[in-house]
């Protein structure tokens, strides 16, 4: 075990672990008993501020100024390299601070080694254009890193959402400071203690750990170049407030209300199943969750009885249990939430199955909440239009396509979409009509780090992963060669 009740952590700031300056520390716990399993600083303002000095030092000095593009991808290498040979003990660490099942965190924690491994090779393939100009000209387009990157993020994917902020910030040569949630700052602590061993030089990566007020301090600051946040919508639109006064460059991956629209003539197995998965894994803590369950008329009744029957059966059980296969929510406020809109959902719609938390078994001391399954939900209710980010869903039915697209995309956000057909034609029809940034076609949530990320409408700006994910830190400057050696002669 790496974490014990008596764990105390401290803030990674210049290359070293430091004390906060100031006193409050925050009691992070393991969900499925509720228990108090480390303490971290609640970083203060002066602590982000120190942090974004050392980051600033760093971007402006060697030996990171002059680090070549081959070298950063060494040094990404080394991450993936770092975090394959902890891959057993960090997945366990993950999964006691997020209750997650651990063959979930075993996929995500193979994935923070694929994603420094993508931009360890993408390094060297950052360029610059040349532009065909008249008047006896060289103009080019040169790509540079943008500056010092304030990286705020969630608690759903712990070290996989710090792996998609810091690996492609290292890439561009930025520097950065990250905050963690403050649920579950562990195992980027973790990975902290072996920035120096992969070669990354003192104040290019910051951890400041905290709750929302420490972040907060990150897009107000003046030498902040850039901010990249994951998060809920409203967090994200105070963010894009508070960069506003010294003109951040930001990007946001926010929240959703993902539709999966199953149609009749899609497999029925496989779309069922594609229903559950799209919602229920992760707890239903997914930002592209397939919350929105959208069927046609002819096969609803059988789809509903199907998903209650396969659904009654998802094991709830703490996550290091390799037979799980759902975990506890991350947290108590997370709980309130979830069961909050099980009772709101109870006024709006009939309950197929579940509504309330998890009992026996073992459940009692953690955050379990049934799977649930709203059924007959109008377009217009508070479970259809608001992310809950929990095992809740809302089972809509349709009429045809027309009406399926015009439901899909009758909400505020446009993160993610699922169509299940074997007509390639209503498929393609429902990639070019779904307003979203990203369309599954008889899937739902495969997530790969070559294909890029990020939302339509309020579900955010900016794309991450893939080489859209690079773009967030570069900067593009254009330069003029006058190859003429007269004078202009104007005046
Ligand atoms: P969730 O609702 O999923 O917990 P939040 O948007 O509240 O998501 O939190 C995501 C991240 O944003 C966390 O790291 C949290 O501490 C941080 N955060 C919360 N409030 C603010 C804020 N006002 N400014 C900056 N960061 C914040």
């Amino acid at each position: 075990m790496l974490s014990t009740p008596a764990d105390q952590h401290s803030l990674y700031i210049d290359g070293r672990f430091v004390s906060s300056t100031g006193d409050e520390r925050i009691d992070v716990i393991d969900p499925s008993t509720q228990e108090v399993i480390a303490r971290v600083p609640d970083g203060t303002a002066s602590d982000i501020d120190r942090a974004v000095v050392a980051a600033r030092r760093a971007f402006e000095s060697s030996p990171w100024k002059d680090t070549s593009a081959q070298e950063r991808g060494r040094v990404l290498f080394r991450l993936a390299q770092i975090v394959r040979d902890h891959a057993a003990e960090w997945a366990e660490l993950e999964t006691r601070n997020n209750g997650k099942p651990i063959v979930e965190s075993e996929f995500d924690i193979a994935d923070v080694a694929t994603c420094f491994e993508y931009y360890g090779g993408l390094a060297t393939k950052i360029h610059g254009d040349v532009i065909p100009v008249p008047d006896n000209a060289l103009s080019l387009a040169l790509r540079e890193p943008i500056g010092v990157a304030g990286q705020i993020i969630p608690w759903n994917y712990p070290l996989l959402m710090a792996a998609w902020k810091l690996a492609p910030a290292i890439c561009a040569g930025c520097t950065m400071v990250l905050k963690p949630a403050e649920q579950t700052p562990l195992t980027v602590l973790e990975l902290a203690k072996y920035f120096g061993d992969a070669g990354l030089p003192p104040g290019v990566v910051n951890i400041v750990t905290g709750a929302g007020a420490t972040g907060a301090a990150l897009p107000t600051h003046g030498d902040v170049d850039k901010i990249a946040f994951t998060g809920s919508a409203e967090v994200g639109k105070t963010i894009m407030r508070a960069a506003a006064d010294t003109l951040k460059k930001i990007s946001l991956e926010l929240g959703g209300k993902s539709p999966n629209i199953l149609f009749a003539d899609a497999d029925f197995e496989a779309s069922v199943d594609g229903a559950l998965f799209g919602l229920f894994i992760n707890q239903g803590e997914v930002c592209s969750a397939g919350s929105r369950i959208l069927v046609e008329r002819s096969i609803y009744r059988d789809v509903l009885e199907a998903m209650v029957e396969k659904a009654r059966q998802i094991r709830l059980g703490p996550g290091l249990d390799r037979s799980t296969k759902m975990g506890p929510v991350v947290s108590r406020e997370q709980f309130d939430r979830v069961r909050s809109y099980q009772e709101i959902g109870k006024s709006e719609a009939k309950v197929a199955l579940g509504g309330g938390h998890a009992r026996g078994d073992g459940l009692d001391r953690g955050l379990f909440i049934e799977p649930t399954i709203f059924y007959d939900v109008d377009i217009s209710a508070r479970i259809a239009r608001e992310e809950i980010f929990g095992p809740v869903a809302a089972v809509i039915p349709f009429d045809d396509e027309d009406d399926a697209i015009r439901i899909a995309n009758d909400s505020p956000y446009g993160l993610a979409a699922a169509v299940w057909t074997r007509d390639i034609f209503r498929a393609m029809r429902a990639v070019k009509r779904l307003r979203a940034g990203i369309v599954w076609v008889n899937h739902m949530q495969p997530t790969f780090v070559e294909a890029p990320w990020g939302g339509y409408k309020q579900s955010g700006i900016g794309r991450e992963l893939g080489k859209w994910g690079v773009e967030e830190y570069l900067h593009v400057k254009q330069v003029h060669i006058n190859l003429n050696e007269q004078p202009i002669g104007w005046y």
